[in-house]
């Protein structure tokens, strides 16, 4: 199996297409099975570690195995649990108990999983673990929130399902902008987010660029989708060919924030229908970086066939928009009964009909996989500065996962485009259907039921705090080593269905770490926040890291500082108005970091002068006897010593990471610069209200 799909692909025959596109990120094979569709194999019941408390396992004939225990030289006999653990009497003995004593169910805490709540238990039965229905009085090992990290306060341990700062960093304009600031650094790397506009600060810069494609082409008449921020379900969209085709704000209310985005015009059909792919992602954790992909996911179709958009089309939408909260209304939704027709069906069906047809589906999962991993890498730096402020280190506090919903279009080239990413992804696996005239009831669905309660039940088994404690011992838990890749598929021991989620970072990381720079930015703003809690860095807190990273001289003296200081975070604040943290947020950290990084390292390319900087001051700042403002920030922000784990170390060169990347492409068109509204900073109070499932 080749390892990069350099060239051309395959050309799709679904609809009649005929463009080529070329790959443009060599990724390591996926396992697919015969039918085309990516596999995860079940876990290897053989492995083994190293380290003294190490566990050795070998499978039996009659399914019990024989562990020994490194170090110890003691032999224990167990079996697979039907949680997915190997039940060896370790556990016992972690907690505090003899050898062979059984563990006690894992907790979770259901009372705000909302309408994830009828997958959730099914999994929760499956897996026989404990639901807590009505909320915890004593601690529970999984919280389960159907909104935000917030919807339970106070959680000291446990994990919870929501990441601090992710509903944020999932709305329209956030993601857009965390999404731009790689495509700086990394044009060709990040050329699978449509070029988008924030409205209304960008409005002059979205109506003059347009005004000079038509001009130098008068046959381009390129079409655009406005989507309101923090808008869900397909509310608010609509489609535009001009500017003055932006629809004005309501008499008196105060212009609502959106993205005016480049529409793609020519979508991969299926029928002659243009549908969407819904991709269930786990982040796992932030540090380390761990993330997995659920090997099925749902397409969800338009109810009216496609046409490329004209003046006469713009406004039908079930022609445009695949939302199924949308096309459930249209006379032609057609509720599936198997999984590979209907409106809504399950993505291994779609990638096997187009396996059929003869497209390389190996090669679109590859470009999806590198997709998803590309947009979790942009917008991490972000969450771990909300993620240190919610849970400061070495205060008690919860650790954190989160499946997300990935909104993804193929192109008629085969070419995947991140839409939009959704925090709290729809996991309901029911709908409502008119069962008499008039007459509506929630029915089962079980295309969702398929695909839901598989990614649900998976993330328990891969956060089970049994196998924290068993990974602890260097052991490779039965999930991931499923998620892995390795081995074949079979079922597992317990007659569980094969495990849907497959790991792809750190799997990947060698092909993709370099992109991580802006992490690194996030490590040295946190290191430099100071207080803990906080979001912003103050005029001092920046001073402080001017002059322990050595960055002034005399031609750019702590006046110069301070007036950049000024000049950035008035910018990014001017349009909050009810701000109460002044001060700079991490997106205004990072353009005076691209600033200071241009003006000492002007004959680089901009992902050079980044690098070479971070160099500079981490180099800097590792050097012996840092001076009290030094301590003191170190001791206020003990994570972002840390560093970014895997991540490039000073010294190491970018090349040296993976395969080189390829340099950026002369002809990509400038992006808008960042602008100075809404910084995705905490708000204070913090956002609660509920945000709609999508
Ligand atoms: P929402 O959160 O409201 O669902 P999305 O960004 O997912 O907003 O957009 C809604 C629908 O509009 C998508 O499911 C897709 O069908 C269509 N769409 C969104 N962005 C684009 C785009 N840039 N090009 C083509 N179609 C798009």
């Amino acid at each position: 199996m080749s390892d990069c799909y350099g060239g051309t692909v395959q050309l799709p025959d679904v609809d009649g297409g005929e463009d080529d596109d070329e790959c443009f990120v060599p990724l390591s094979p996926v396992l697919l099975d015969a039918s085309g569709v990516p596999i995860i194999p079940v876990p290897a019941l053989e492995f083994r570690t190293t380290g003294t408390e190490g566990v050795e396992v070998r499978e039996n004939v009659n399914k019990q195995q024989r562990v020994l225990v490194k170090g110890t030289g003691k032999v224990v006999v167990g079996k697979w649990e039907a949680n997915g653990n190997y039940s060896t009497g370790i556990h016992g003995q972690e907690n505090g108990g003899k050898l062979g004593k059984k563990r006690r169910p894992v907790t979770v805490d259901t009372s705000k999983a909302k309408t994830s709540l009828e997958g959730l238990k099914i999994s929760i039965r499956q897996l026989k673990w404990k639901e807590i229905p009505t909320g915890r009085r004593a601690p529970c090992d999984i919280y389960w929130h159907g909104v935000s990290f917030h919807d339970n306060e106070n959680i000291t341990s446990g994990q919870v399902n929501k990441f601090p700062g992710m509903l944020e960093m999932s709305r329209k304009i956030n993601l857009s902008r965390a999404v731009r600031i790689m495509q700086e650094l990394f044009p060709v790397e990040y050329d699978f987010y449509p070029r988008s506009w924030i409205l209304p600060d960008e409005y002059q810069q979205f109506s003059t660029q347009l005004h000079m494609v038509k001009e130098s082409d008068a046959t381009l008449n390129p079409t655009f989708i406005v989507k309101p921020d923090g808008g869900s379900q397909g509310e608010g969209i609509y489609l535009i060919r001009d500017p003055a085709g932006l629809r004005p704000a309501v008499a008196g209310a105060p212009a609502r924030q959106a993205v005016v985005q480049e529409y793609v015009h020519k979508p991969l059909l299926v029928d002659k229908l243009k549908f969407d792919i819904r991709l269930y992602v786990l982040l796992k954790s932030l540090e380390p970086l761990e993330i997995y992909i659920a090997k099925e996911g749902l397409t969800r179709f338009c109810t009216e066939p496609y046409q490329e958009p004209s003046q006469k089309n713009l406004g039908h939408v079930f022609m445009h928009l695949t939302n199924y909260s949308l096309n459930v209304h249209s006379g032609n939704f057609v509720h599936s009964e198997s999984q590979s027709t209907g409106s809504k069906r399950t993505l291994s069906s779609v990638l096997q009909r187009l396996a059929a047809k003869g497209v390389d589906v190996k090669r679109v999962w590859s470009d999806i996989i590198a997709l998803v991993i590309k947009t979790v890498v942009a917008v991490v730096p972000q969450l771990k500065v909300y993620y240190q402020a919610d849970i400061p280190p070495g205060k008690p506090g919860p650790s954190c996962f989160q499946i997300l919903g990935f909104d993804i279009l193929l192109m008629k080239n085969l070419k995947p485009v991140l839409l939009e990413v959704n925090a709290n992804p729809s996991m309901r696996i029911d709908h409502e259907q008119e069962v008499a005239p008039g007459v509506f009831d929630c029915v089962p669905s079980p295309v969702d039921e398929e695909v839901k309660v598989g990614v649900i039940r998976d993330t328990l088994r891969l956060v089970d705090p049994g196998l924290k404690k068993t990974a602890s011992c260097q052991r490779r838990s039965a999930a991931e080593a499923a998620a892995a890749g390795d081995g074949q598929v079979r079922k597992h021991p317990d007659g569980m269905p094969s495990p849907c989620l497959k790991q792809v970072y750190p799997k990947y990381s060698r092909q993709f770490n370099y992109l991580r720079l802006v992490e690194r930015i996030a490590v040295l703003f946190v290191r430099f926040l100071g207080v803990k809690g906080n979001m912003r860095l103050g005029p001092t807190a920046f001073r402080t890291f001017i002059r322990n990273c050595k960055l002034s001289s005399s031609n750019f003296t702590m006046a110069s500082v301070d007036i950049l200081y000024i000049d950035i975070a008035r910018r990014w604040s001017g349009a909050l108005p009810d701000s109460r943290e002044a001060g700079m947020g991490l997106q205004a950290f990072v353009e005076a970091f691209l600033y200071l990084a241009a003006r000492r390292f002007k004959s680089q390319t901009p992902r050079e002068q980044v690098a070479s900087l971070l160099d500079l001051c981490e180099a800097q700042l590792e050097s012996p006897a840092p001076g009290p403002e030094e301590r003191r920030s170190l001791s206020c922000g003990r994570s972002a010593s840390r560093g970014v784990a895997g991540a490039p170390k000073p010294q190491v060169h970018l090349q040296h990471l993976g395969p080189a990347p390829p340099s950026p492409s002369p002809a990509a068109a400038p992006l808008p610069r960042r602008a100075s509204s809404q910084d995705c900073r905490r708000a204070k109070p913090r956002l609660r209200e509920a945000h709609a499932e999508n």
